[in-house]
């Protein structure tokens, strides 16, 4: 079932399950110890001898194409563009996926040019009847700082911007992107991108520990009733969720450690307490949710991507990512 048939039965927050294939970079790796069905999942514990058994909407196995994993997030795109704020997040270990699921790369793209190209298509299709804007931002959460990617100059540091609670919630000072093409797209996202390095020592271990937020705002007229309505979509790959390793209680390594875990918990925090329909939302416990706070719950629609690697070695890994997405779902 797609995501807007399934609504009606299951509220607004989806989690679907992407496991990777093993990779050469994987060395020497003892083995897989994942098998899929089209919505289950089981991990063979080889230390416990046990194997868990999981369900989800979706669980995409390893040979799932980047295509067909957009076919399940495809309606999200008709969501936007009739006024809906939509988030969709990558969730896992360093290495999961996620950066292949929401990213890709220029021979196979993913989830994020994917939808943009999708929005462009339907904004074609309506073009007698409506007038669509859409402008793209964006961001990074380190050490619970949001900076702006775009609008950070290339050489010096990035800009540091700070999230406004009145009515709305804003950002002051954030750039915004106008855009009008895929390819408009994709220059902008790169140039995003690029930014992520500034400052960093190793752009890959940087990455893995901030949440990269791409941002498309849109505004659509009517072009008879003149009508406005304004749609959201964040697309968020979230930083690695693996727990602290031994040798890292100290130093800036932990303090990065204790900033990822921080908001990742206060993010399965709130999307628990949204999916239990709890009467207190705990949004302003990170950064991450309280930017967020306008388009997680009410009228707006969550997809989780919850990546997973098959080896054996991460299997403890892949336990803690299925359990917090079962704690979400
Ligand atoms: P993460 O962003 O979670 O750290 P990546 O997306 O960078 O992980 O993936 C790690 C490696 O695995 C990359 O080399 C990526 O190209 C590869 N990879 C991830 N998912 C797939 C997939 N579904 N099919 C093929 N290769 C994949
Ligand atoms: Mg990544």
């Amino acid at each position: 079932k797609l995501f807007n048939e399934l609504q009606d039965l299951k509220g607004n927050i989806r989690v679907y399950v992407r496991v990777r294939p093993i990779l050469p970079s994987d060395g020497s790796t003892q083995g897989s110890c994942i098998e899929t069905g089209i919505d289950e999942i089981r991990v063979r514990n080889v230390e416990e001898k046990k194997t868990f058994k999981y369900e989800f909407e979706k669980v995409f196995g390893v040979e799932s194409m980047q295509s067909q994993v957009f076919e399940d997030v495809k309606p999200l795109a008709t969501s936007i563009l009739d006024g809906y704020n939509v988030c969709i997040f990558a969730y896992g270990q360093t290495g999961s996926g996620k950066t292949h699921t929401m990213e890709g790369n220029p021979k196979d793209r993913g989830v994020n040019y994917r939808t943009l190209s999708e929005l462009f298509r339907i904004k074609e299709e309506r073009k007698q009847d409506f007038s669509f804007d859409i402008n793209v931002a964006v961001m990074e959460i380190y050490n619970e700082t949001l900076f702006d990617l775009l609008g950070s100059s290339k050489e010096k540091e990035k800009k540091k911007l700070e999230i406004l609670m009145s009515k709305e919630i804003s950002v002051p000072g954030l750039l915004l992107v106008p855009v009008n093409s895929p390819e408009d797209v994709i220059n902008t996202l790169q140039g995003g991108y690029k930014s992520r390095a500034v400052g960093a020592n190793n752009i890959n271990e940087h990455s893995s520990r901030s949440h990269c937020i791409v941002s498309v705002y849109v505004t659509a007229i009517n072009l008879t009733t003149k009508q406005k309505t304004i749609g959201k979509l964040h697309l968020i790959d979230l930083a690695g969720s693996e727990r602290l390793k031994r040798t890292e209680t100290t130093g800036d390594r932990m303090k990065e450690s204790m900033a990822i875990n921080k908001s990742l918990s206060a993010l399965g925090d709130v999307i628990s307490a949204l999916a239990s329909k709890k009467p207190h939302i705990p949004f302003r416990n990170s950064k991450l949710t309280s930017l967020l706070q306008d388009s997680l719950g009410g009228n707006s629609k969550t997809l989780m991507f919850v990546n997973v690697s098959p080896t054996i070695e991460s299997c403890p890994e892949t336990l803690c990512s299925l359990g917090f997405a079962a704690r979400v779902k």
